[in-house]
Formats: C-alpha cells, structure tokens, sequence
C-alpha cells in the first residue's frame, strides 16, 4: 500500500461506521482527496484533534483501494476562531463547499489550495466578511477559467467604461442598451465597477470600498456570476443568509 504524505486543508468531514471518519481534504498536490481516519472518535484518539473542519494540516495516507486512509495528520494552522462564532462558521461552510464542488480528484491545483487556505485564514481576523467572499469567489472564478469580463457588454461587446448592469438571464455584466425585454435590470455604480476591477487585478486579499451599499453590491456581482457557472444553489448559502438575516436582528 503506496505511502504519501500531504499539506491540505479540511473541507468535509462526517462520521463513518462507529469510530471512523470520512474526510474532503484539498491539497496542492492531489487536488482534493476522500479519505477515511480510522478510530478518530475513539475516547483519547491521538489524531482527532488534527482533523478539525477547516483546519489546515500536515496529512500522511495510505493509497486503499477505494478510499485512501489516513494514517497520521499534524494541525499547522487549526483556524479555531472559526468554530467560536455562527457567522464565520457559516462564511467557511460557504468557502468550503464552493471550493468542494469546484476541486477536482487526482489533480494538482496550487492556486485553489492556496486561495481556500488563505480564506480560511482571513475568516478569523477583522476583515469585513462581504469584502472577503467577493474577493474569495472573483479568485476562484479566475483560477477555474470563468474570470468575468468587466470590460465588455456580454451582449454586444460594446466597452463597458464604468457603466453596466446585472440581468437575471445573462452570465456577464450588460451596458444599458442590452436589457433583454421583459428582463430587470441591476444598474451597478461607478465605484462598484472600479471595486471589482481592482479585486480582479490583486492577485492578494486587500480590503476593498469604504462603503457598506459598495461593498454589497460588488458581492451582488460576484454572486451573480458565481451562480451563472455552478448552475445551482449551494446548501451552505442559503446558511450563511440566514444566519446574517439573524445577526441583523437587534438583540
Ligand atoms: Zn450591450
């Protein structure tokens, strides 16, 4: 049974038989891998405090016929913060299904470990968490070969300058001449526009507009084109909406 040891982070994870666990994890190297960690929810069990959701960690496995085992797994980052709070709970779960549904098994892919890692990371530290997710899903509609074009209607190519719009129907982002008929269209602001092109060119996390309704609107956008490629609704966004719609409510 090859042997082969990996950094990754944790993406899933649920119980499987009666001291098992089933793992996602994604790496750089294997692109995302299921593997199972046998007797981790035994009493005492050495390794379960290593396997934490979200955690990043050392993995050692053991190639198995249908699942890999993991034999050992060291924490270099346990991004605890996360598990302390709903709301980032609820923005890693987004992250981590986002970035499970996108991996691929079997193939290496550096940028989206390090794009998911690095989000992780941020979660837990005062950046604002509608800012982190636009940043989070225009990286990754880059990484999988969907960067959206900023520059161009989607329908007739006209040169956007810092006017466009949003269509329900319609992947990209239109000029005002573009509204299909009948279709509603979101007129998006000058500053938002410049936000969003500069989330595209930084190839880093950096905080983007001062104001909260930009703010929101460039996650209107991102959002908007993140639902365009993954054609379906993800379980954990309609969490996190929830669970924002709640931390809204005065106490
Ligand atoms: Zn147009």
């Amino acid at each position: 049974m090859p042997n082969y040891t990996v950094e990754a982070v944790v993406l899933k994870r649920s119980d499987f038989g009666e001291k098992d666990r089933l793992l996602t994890l994604l790496s750089p190297s294997h692109g995302k891998i299921r593997a199972i960690a046998k007797g981790v929810r035994r009493p005492g069990s050495r390794q379960a405090g290593h396997l934490e959701l979200f955690a990043h960690a050392k993995v050692y496995l053991a190639e198995g016929r249908n699942l890999d085992i993991i034999t050992q797994a060291e924490t270099l980052a346990s991004h605890h913060l996360i598990r302390t709070d709903l709301g980032m709970l609820s923005l890693a779960y987004y992250i981590a299904e986002l970035g499970d549904a996108l991996s691929v098994e079997d193939e290496k892919n550096y940028p989206l470990f390090s794009l998911v890692k690095s989000a992780f990371s941020q979660i837990g530290g005062s950046v604002d968490h509608s800012s982190l997710i636009t940043w989070f899903e225009m990286t990754l509609l880059d990484i999988i070969g969907y960067r959206p074009d900023l520059e161009h209607c989607a329908v007739c190519a006209t040169p956007l300058g810092i006017s466009a719009g949003i269509c329900r129907d319609i992947g990209g982002l239109v000029c005002c001449n573009c509204t299909p008929h009948g279709g509603h269209l979101v007129s998006l602001s000058g500053q938002s526009m410049q936000g969003l092109r500069g989330v595209q060119l930084s190839s880093t996390w950096t905080a983007s507009a001062d104001s909260e309704a930009v703010r929101e609107e460039m996650r209107l956008v991102a959002r908007h084109f993140v639902t365009h490629v993954m054609q379906r609704e993800l379980r954990a966004e309609q969490f996190m909406w929830n669970v924002q719609k709640l931390q809204a409510i005065p106490v």
